[in-house]
């Protein structure tokens, strides 16, 4: 999404009449220019034009990037992605309070009715809204875990790379049932898996790995027990989308240390450090213009002797789960740090599919596509900066 079009959302216009605006030629700047009068003959109401003139009425950009993406641009009432404006749950006038809790997106219809107190009229009350945005973030949520599910559900596709350790951790943390989870019986047969599901030691599975740790015809198995155990971990949290929108800005509002992400992207895999015994660590890297990600993947926990020799070398395109454990700019250069969950290939694309579970209009595109642009990686002390 355009840095115009979050300024203008920032401020209280709906999304169409910011699309308007812009399609008038209008900036942040050009408005701010513009006297009262002459922002009311555009259309504008009374608290937009105080939060074009004063930017400390409006709200913060990374907060407004993350109310989008947990909402999916759309009405946590109605879940029509419509026309929609962001509303505070407690009035500004009464809160000044700009911040993620006492935001929600609704439809102008849902907005209209909020701001209603028709004693006939069903009141969307704060409490309500509040009910409304928790259930719909919960929806949106289901709707990602469920979109990676079933990006995976293609032939020959496969996880190639499970971090069990942390997979497990994260299995515990959310309480996910594991003895339902295909081949637990067989793999706990085998002495594979320890009564709580966990890997036990080598020494009392029923082979030895060599390079790997999946051998034989037990790999397939134990591939698909940590494949639905990744997919209900997914169901449990965020997860936030960052193939389209590989920016800092966009990273930094959107996650904090410990949320998941999908990143869909080309890596490229270097060895790192001692290789020893169960441990071929590899450095695993992808840079977009000027942010770039770094995970080390250990490739003793491959899946199948292809992710062994092949996938998780040189360059390839994978579908990442990761965990973000916060950023930093070196040499110019925003470089993250994440946990690599799972590693994955020959799944049906992720990108650009948010439009797919709701009737359309706002999928975001990335606006540092074009390489002679000026980086859109910083955004400005305002938030608003016109650089399309
Ligand atoms: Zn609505
Ligand atoms: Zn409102």
């Amino acid at each position: 999404m355009k840095a115009t079009m979050r300024a203008l959302l920032a401020r209280q216009i709906d999304n169409v009449k910011a699309d308007e605006l812009i399609r008038l030629g209008f900036t942040l700047e050009k408005l701010k220019a513009k006297s009262v009068s002459e922002l009311k003959t555009l259309g504008l109401q009374d608290v937009q034009i105080e939060a074009i003139h004063d930017s400390r009425h409006a709200i913060e950009d990374g907060v407004l990037v993350k109310l989008l993406v947990v909402n999916n641009s759309t009405c946590c009432r109605c879940k029509e992605s419509k026309p929609f404006i962001l509303h505070h749950i407690i009035p500004y006038s009464k809160s000044r309070d700009n911040s993620i809790n006492n935001l929600c997106v609704l439809c102008l219809g849902c907005h209209g009715d909020a701001h209603t107190t028709h004693e006939l009229s069903q009141n969307l009350t704060p409490e309500l809204l509040r009910e409304f945005k928790k259930d719909w973030e919960n929806i949106v949520q289901q709707h990602r875990a469920g979109e990676i599910a079933s990006s995976t559900r293609v032939d020959f596709s496969s996880w190639d790379f499970f971090n069990h350790s942390k997979l497990f951790a994260l299995a515990q943390k959310y309480s996910v049932t594991i003895s339902d989870k295909p081949n637990f019986k067989l793999l706990r047969s085998s002495g594979i898996l320890a009564k709580d599901g966990s890997l036990n030691r080598y020494n009392r599975w029923s082979f030895q790995p060599i390079h790997y740790m999946y051998r034989d015809m037990i790999a397939m198995k134990m591939h698909d027990y940590h494949a639905a155990i990744l997919l209900d971990v997914l169901t449990k949290q965020h997860v936030i989308p960052i193939s389209d929108e590989f920016r800092q800005s966009y990273i930094h509002a959107t996650m904090n240390p410990g949320d998941l992400f999908s990143l869909e992207a080309f890596f490229r895999f270097k060895n790192w450090g001692e290789q020893k015994e169960q441990m071929e660590n590899a450095k695993c890297y992808y840079k977009r213009k000027r942010v770039k990600i770094e995970m080390i993947v250990n490739r003793w926990e491959a899946t199948s002797n292809s992710s062994y020799s092949s996938h998780l070398r040189g360059s390839k395109n994978l579908l990442c789960i990761g965990i973000y454990r916060g950023g930093a700019a070196v040499d110019g250069v925003f470089t993250f740090d994440a946990t690599c969950l799972a590693l994955g290939n020959g799944f049906h694309s992720i990108k650009k599919r948010e439009k797919n579970y709701v009737n359309e209009r706002m999928t975001y595109e990335a606006d540092d596509e074009a390489d002679d642009e000026p980086d859109g990686d910083i955004d400005p002390p305002d938030g608003d900066d016109d650089s399309e």
